[in-house]
């Protein structure tokens, strides 16, 4: 925790009072500034006046008075209709930010920098890889934001410090300072639009992470959907260096992974190359897009590519997600509890062979029927939970199929048929498709109860190697 000094003198509402709301609060406080704490959960108040936060009812409030609102992300700005803080405030004409807008004023003020995240996917992990990519060559580097710490319980400030942050939508619509000296958008599909209305303001939104940027700052937008091209085209008004990142073509100008091996081109001259193919946490096309992002932002801060790359080969990857968590016989479990619809167990499907898959849960609307096309990539299935029949239906003849039940039951039949078929590359996957309430009470506790099954094998090897078919931990 450290002082918001910016914030000096100056009185503000807190709404939300919710992890990072609470720092924000005391970083307030700590800063010189008087601070009036509100929430409409009333057990929430309750525990701030517990805590010694400084609760006032905010309907009893003048906002005029005020020099700020600082709401939490979670609240509504605009749709579907702005909160009633909201609309004090703007009657009153102050500004509404969030925790993250005022620490990129304590940033800026002590000559800090910091790598802006945001997209519809890709987001942590891109955050998480770009941190490790900086640690790895030895910035002095921190990491937040939508993931892990809130922003105001990383280390104070300091100059020549990197804060790699991960940004929300809801985030930055809450920044009207926003101006990060390297920001990235990954990709833009249809995702909370109940919060943004259209896709318009969608990719508006996501559009600021560029838009206040100039001379000196760094651009990294993927191009590969029409609304991020479109952003693309628009950032290069501000005078940033802006780089395109394409994970489906070559881009002559631009950082592109078409094929796994990622190319660094200024007007067709080739700066640096990159074989990702090889790097065990960075497998699937969409893992190609999130490293050339990380790629393009260690660039921008002066990280040689043999570092860079030597850094990726040991990214440990983000837990839940392809996550490899260990090996018998050659055999890779891989832990992806994370896919809790098609869509993102599409994404593991595609990235391996030989799959003995273990999926099921509460099924989402359509089930596993988009997954057709990837049914040969997948040795045997092993189904879990309530999904259980209607999977067996959808999978028909198209391999063999054993209803377990429960998880731990699954890991040890798909062992015991990898073992004994011996196929090259064997994959044991978890990447369920569904979401996990039934047994579990969420994605989180479903994927460590499959580290676990997995840690209990005989024979089991939980080291990370580093080859192909590392195990990750
Ligand atoms: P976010 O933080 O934006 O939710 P994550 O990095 O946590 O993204 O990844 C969540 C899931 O989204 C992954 O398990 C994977 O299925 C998918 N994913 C990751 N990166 C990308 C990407 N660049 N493009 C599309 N999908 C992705």
């Amino acid at each position: 925790m450290f002082p918001a000094a910016t914030f000096d003198g100056k009185s503000v509402a807190v709404f939300g009072l919710a992890r990072s709301g609470t720092a924000a609060i005391e970083a307030l406080r700590l800063g010189g500034a008087e601070v009036h704490a509100w929430d409409d959960s009333a057990p929430a108040v309750e525990k701030g006046r517990a805590a010694g936060l400084p609760i006032s009812d905010l309907h009893e409030l003048d906002f005029s008075r005020l020099d700020a609102l600082v709401l939490s992300p979670g609240v509504p700005l605009t749709h579907p209709e702005p909160h009633w803080t909201v609309l004090k405030a703007r009657h009153a004409g102050i500004e509404v930010i969030g925790d993250t807008e005022i620490f990129a004023r304590e940033a800026a003020a002590a000559g800090a920098r910091i790598v802006g995240i945001t997209g519809t996917n890709g987001k942590s992990t891109t955050t998480a890889l770009t941190g490790h990519v900086l640690a790895e060559a030895g910035l002095d580097v921190d990491v937040g934001g939508n993931i892990g710490k809130a922003v105001f319980l990383l280390r104070p400030p300091a100059k020549g410090r990197v804060y790699v942050l991960e940004l929300s939508s809801f985030q930055i619509d809450l920044m009207p300072g926003l101006k990060p000296d390297v920001g990235i958008l990954t990709n833009i599909t249809p995702d909370h639009l109940d919060r943004h209305g259209s896709m318009e303001n969608y990719a508006a939104v996501k559009a600021r992470m560029f838009a206040r940027q100039g001379r000196g700052d760094t651009a990294l937008c993927g191009v590969d959907d029409p609304w991020c091209a479109a952003v693309a085209r628009q950032a290069r008004a501000t005078g940033a260096d802006v780089r395109e990142v394409s994970v489906t073509r070559e881009l002559a100008d631009g950082i592109s992974a078409p094929d796994g091996v990622l190319s660094d081109r200024r007007s067709g001259v080739a700066k640096a190359e990159i074989d990702l193919r090889s790097m065990p946490a960075l497998r699937g096309r969409h893992n190609w897009q999130n490293a050339a992002m990380a790629y393009g932002a260690a660039r921008a801060l002066g990280v040689e590519t043999a570092r860079i790359a030597a850094a990726m080969k040991s990214f440990p990857g983000l837990a839940h997600r392809m996550q490899q968590v260990g090996r018998v016989d050659g055999i890779a479990f891989v832990n992806d509890s994370k896919a809790t619809n098609a869509d993102a167990a599409e994404k593991a499907l595609s990235s391996f062979e030989n799959i003995y898959w273990i999926a099921g849960g509460i099924a989402k609307a359509g089930g596993i029927a988009p997954l057709k096309p990837l049914f040969p990539r997948v040795a045997r299935a092993y189904l879990i939970g309530q999904a259980a029949a209607e999977f067996a239906s959808t999978l028909g003849g198209a391999m063999p199929v054993e209803d377990c039940g429960t998880l731990e039951k699954a890991v040890a039949a798909a062992l015991r048929d990898a073992r004994a078929e011996k196929r090259p590359g064997a994959v044991v996957l978890l990447s369920p498709a569904c979401a996990s309430f039934d047994q579990y009470p969420n994605f989180e506790v479903r994927g460590d109860a499959f580290v676990k099954a997995v840690s209990q094998l005989p024979g089991v090897d939980m080291t990370i190697t580093g080859d192909a078919h590392a195990a990750r931990t």
